[in-house]
């Protein structure tokens, strides 16, 4: 509904009145009422009660600089209260358009009725402000509350047209490590968000979660670019300020209600009962330089006030959760407020695979080589290629991993794959082989491209295939014909199209990267492969993830910005591999492999037209 004229010149006049000097806490234990429904604690809002929200909150107040707020931090620490005195702050004083992001419009909702309504019913400078949602024209629905001088939208990171609303000054973006990566197909939440803010040379982004996993936590990437401050509290035997750390808290073997903290100075051990004065005679002190513009908060429920969450609940719930991995997770999450690292991801690094690579020629097959694969990544400016060798027990060698760069909507760039297809590699035993099979992604953008490369290149062993992320696929499926000509029917000799199961294929492969040995599925590389190619092929891990239902899911994540093509390309060489197991006898493949070499045919396979002899026993040369 748009105001009348006289009402928008009122609000304007009305937030030229405010006091600029007001900061949020102030405005916060002035005007907040708490309510009993949402709160253990109802009454009045008082600051002193969780000091260390004091800072946090004034730096979300007109009055800072400060353009963006972090906070990572565990449970049972108000911070959820902070961000509602920042909304109250921001329709009382501050104005200007604000959007408030969870990660879901479902969770929008959600936050709109229970938390927001009583906000603004049981704090009178609010209602005042804000007619109630139910009666007609009042302004304030489920996703927009308006006031005179402001509006809020509220919405949820996996909607793109919630992110795109009107130009917002303050954006708020709560539990951020539960946005989707990527929504709708238009990119980051995040940075779909943050771009509402760019006209706004005041403009205030506050982003708060509970972190999740290392490396993919978006609240740890951003409190890492920040003055990462920390709540220095002083020991109450020494009095030297420091913060708190969960290593220091002891106790006695299985008895948590003998915990005590020891004081990382002078050594002392003290009870959880000077925690009120050690609290209010706190301040945060920043531990890094930042960005200047971004201040971050980290805070673990070490720091929850009295009554909240103990010293010794937090010591049983660790008991309780420290022999079961999911259980520990969420408890470094949630008390700890830190990220997790997976153990069985973190075993496979860049630099512990480039530490192993061998004295082998690159493009040249070892004599252990039986086969050659070739897995393509179809990217809009280029082509990324691997090709592979695989002996006995799959065992692989890197031979090549090149990029062709060039637009894949001209025949020119398939030109140049043509050369690797192509291509005799020169094999150990003095023998040349040609690819067996050449599996091209087509889930990009150039899917008629791919298609047709298939169809000319079919009889060299050219496929086209589609990653399917679901968990328990086969490495390859039944191939389906997907050429169709104008009519909408299937063509004959038309391309088919291969289904790869990537997320089972890749947890063969990291499995087989962690081995140390060589022999069974250990896989090999040369002294000339990259750091950039380590770094691509281990850009994605096997994170933990929770369904709805609570109960978590293995699940493969690309790291924020990185490239991935080195680990896409090995994995189609892979499953192009597995197409050879549909063609032979799985039982006998290696043997009749072996014996092709044996023969010295320098190109076992190729057409039957141009090479009718060339095919081994048992291989059926029309692919
Ligand atoms: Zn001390």
């Amino acid at each position: 509904m748009a105001a009348p004229i006289d009402e928008l010149i009122d609000g304007c006049l009305e937030a030229l009145r405010f006091e600029p000097e007001l900061t949020v806490s102030q405005w916060a234990d002035a005007h907040r009422m708490l309510s009993g429904k949402a709160s253990a604690e109802p009454g009045p809002w008082r600051t002193e009660r969780t000091p260390y929200l004091k800072e946090i909150m004034d730096e979300l107040s007109t009055t800072s600089a400060v353009q963006r707020v972090v906070l990572m931090a565990g449970a049972q620490l108000g911070k959820t209260e902070a961000g509602s005195n920042w909304l109250g702050y921001v329709i009382a004083h501050a104005g200007g358009p604000m959007l408030m992001v969870q990660p879901t419009v479902d969770m929008a909702k959600r936050l709109s009725k229970q938390r927001l309504e009583s906000l603004i019913s049981e704090t009178p400078c609010l209602s005042e402000k804000i007619a109630p949602a139910r009666s007609r024209d009042s302004g304030n629905t489920m996703f927009a509350k308006e006031w005179a001088g402001g509006m809020m939208i509220l919405t949820g990171a996996n909607s793109a047209t919630g992110l795109r609303s009107a130009p917002c000054r303050h954006i708020f973006l709560d539990e951020v490590d539960a946005f989707p990566t990527d929504v709708d197909g238009e990119g980051d939440p995040v940075t779909l968000a943050e771009r509402r803010s760019t006209t706004f040379s005041r403009r205030k982004i506050f982003m708060t979660s509970t972190p999740t996993v290392k490396e993919f936590s978006r609240i740890e990437s951003e409190f890492l670019l920040s003055d990462q401050r920390r709540y220095h509290v002083p020991c109450p035997c020494c009095g030297v300020m420091q913060w708190l750390k969960w290593p220091q808290l002891k106790w006695e073997d299985n008895e948590p209600s003998t915990v005590l903290y020891e004081c990382e100075h002078c050594g002392e051990r003290f009870a959880e009962s000077h925690k009120t004065q050690m609290l209010t005679a706190g301040r945060w002190i920043s531990t890094a330089p930042g960005d200047r513009k971004t201040a971050g908060f980290h805070l673990s429920s070490l720091y929850s006030p009295l009554g909240w969450k103990s010293w010794e609940e937090i010591v049983e719930d660790f008991l309780r959760s420290k022999s079961d991995a999911p259980r520990l997770k969420t408890w470094v999450n949630t008390v700890l407020g830190e990220t997790w690292e997976e153990d069985y991801a973190s075993k496979v690094s860049a630099d512990g695979l480039m530490a192993r690579c061998e004295h082998y020629e690159p493009g040249m097959l070892p004599d252990k080589a039986l086969a050659l694969t070739v897995g393509v990544d179809v990217q809009d400016n280029r082509l990324a290629i691997s090709v592979w060798a695989w002996g006995r027990e799959e065992e692989g060698w890197l031979i090549d991993h090149q990029e062709i760069y060039g637009d894949p909507s001209r025949p020119e760039l398939w030109k140049q794959l043509d050369e690797v297809v192509l291509r005799e590699w020169q094999h150990g035993l003095g023998v040349k082989l040609r690819p067996d099979v050449i599996a091209i992604d087509s889930g990009g953008h150039f899917v008629s491209e791919v298609y047709q490369f298939a169809r000319e290149r079919g009889r060299q062993g050219v496929i086209a295939i589609k990653g399917q992320s679901q968990r328990g696929k086969a490495p390859i499926g039944k191939g389906s014909k997907v050429d169709v000509n104008y009519r909408g029917k299937t063509l004959k000799n038309g391309a088919l199209l291969y289904p790869v199961g990537s997320d089972t294929i890749k947890t063969t492969l990291f499995g087989r990267l962690k081995h140390n040995e060589p022999g069974h599925g250990f896989l090999h590389f040369h002294m000339e492969t990259t750091a950039e190619y380590f770094e691509q092929l281990t850009a994605e891990k096997q994170v933990l993830k929770y369904s709805r239902g609570g109960f978590p899911i293995r699940e493969w994540v690309k790291k924020p910005s990185a490239r991935n093509e080195a680990l896409d390309c090995l994995v189609y060489a892979y499953a192009a591999l597995n197409r050879m197991y549909q063609k032979y006898d799985r039982r006998t493949i290696w043997d009749q492999l072996e014996r092709r070499l044996e023969t010295g045919e320098k190109a076992p396979l190729r057409s039957r037209k141009q090479q009718p002899s060339a095919a081994a026993p048992g291989f059926v040369s029309n692919w």
